[in-house]
């Protein structure tokens, strides 16, 4: 699977360091603001809340001069709909996770959220409304509570309780030692991966991002936890704009959109069965390396 879909890993490492350095401080939508990234045009407006219709207009983006790192970039994603990126490690996926969550600046071309272009949009608004599920997900050397509180700082208790029960979390939560009290580290030692992306996944729910981005755990995770985390995932993602890097071949079929991506490029987009009727790029994918290595 790693061959397939490199986790997001340059974007978790952002996000885990920033994290890291200020744990304790702001809510994790506002901490994820780092100040040494681009900077905010002086036209930028606060967008306190947007419907999450994205658009990209021919968008190209290097990291090096010498070196296209996306070549002409078109897609157009109405509110509420799942779009799963696949393509092979370096094509590209996370990179336009990246220019979407504004770490980067777009070189030529636009991107529209809401038919705002983003350029349009301060960062920390519109990080404040893009909720984050990563695969190795970031706990913070605090209690279960206080862990899933940093989705909302003025969240109460009962809709801790409320959230992480929606998230498939409250039975284990209540059979640690200490319940809703017991202390977690940061490297997560006591809880299991999958137990542990049960609290990002309510954290995300308390915070309620009208976008998301999920990069879907590849590590091997307990039957049980995994249809707990697949039915927390689906309540998380109803109604939200959800962009998945994608490991599973059951969620790539439900996306309502797949990008297929190689080299920077968008050789095909469309839904699970038009891409097959395709027997394009997607096809040879999904007879070959998709088949093998999701499950
Ligand atoms: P994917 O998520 O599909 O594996 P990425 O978007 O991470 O692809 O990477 C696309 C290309 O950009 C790759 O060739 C990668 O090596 C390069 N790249 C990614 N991040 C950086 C960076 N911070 N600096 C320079 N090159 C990068």
């Amino acid at each position: 699977a790693r061959q397939f879909t490199r986790p997001l890993n340059d974007l978790a490492n952002q996000f885990n360091v920033i994290l890291s350095a200020v744990a304790g401080a702001e809510r994790v939508f506002d901490i994820i603001d780092e100040p040494e990234e681009e900077k905010d045009d002086t036209s930028a407006k606060s967008i306190p809340s947007i419907k999450g219709e994205v658009e990209f207009r021919s968008v190209s983006f290097s990291y090096q001069s010498d070196v296209a790192t996306l070549k002409n970039i078109n897609f157009h994603v109405n509110k509420g709909e799942t779009i799963a990126l696949v393509g092979p490690t370096g094509a590209g996926k996370t990179t336009i996770i990246s220019l979407l969550s504004k770490f980067y600046e777009v070189e030529r071309g636009q991107i529209f959220i809401d038919n705002h272009d983003i350029t349009e949009i301060t960062q920390s608004s519109l990080r404040r409304q893009i909720g984050v599920v990563l695969q190795d997900s970031f706990l913070f050397n605090t209690t279960v509570t206080e862990n899933i509180r940093y989705g909302r700082l003025d969240a109460s208790d009962e809709e801790i309780v409320r959230v992480a029960k929606e998230a498939n979390a409250h039975s284990f939560i209540t059979d640690l030692p200490n319940g809703y009290d017991t202390v977690l580290n940061a490297d997560g030692g006591q809880i299991s991966h999958g137990q542990r992306q049960l609290i990002s996944i309510a954290r995300a729910m308390l915070a309620n991002p009208a976008m998301l981005i999920l990069d879907e755990a590849t590590s091997s995770i307990d039957t049980i936890t995994e249809i707990k985390i697949n039915d927390a995932l689906k309540k998380l993602m109803h109604g939200r704009t959800s962009f998945i890097i994608a490991h599973r071949l059951n969620t790539v079929q439900r996306a309502d959109k797949i990008l297929v991506l190689e080299q920077g490029e968008i050789v095909e987009q469309g839904n699970h069965s038009q891409l097959l009727n395709k027997s394009g790029h997607y096809a040879a994918l999904y007879h070959s390396q998709l088949g093998r290595t999701m499950n």
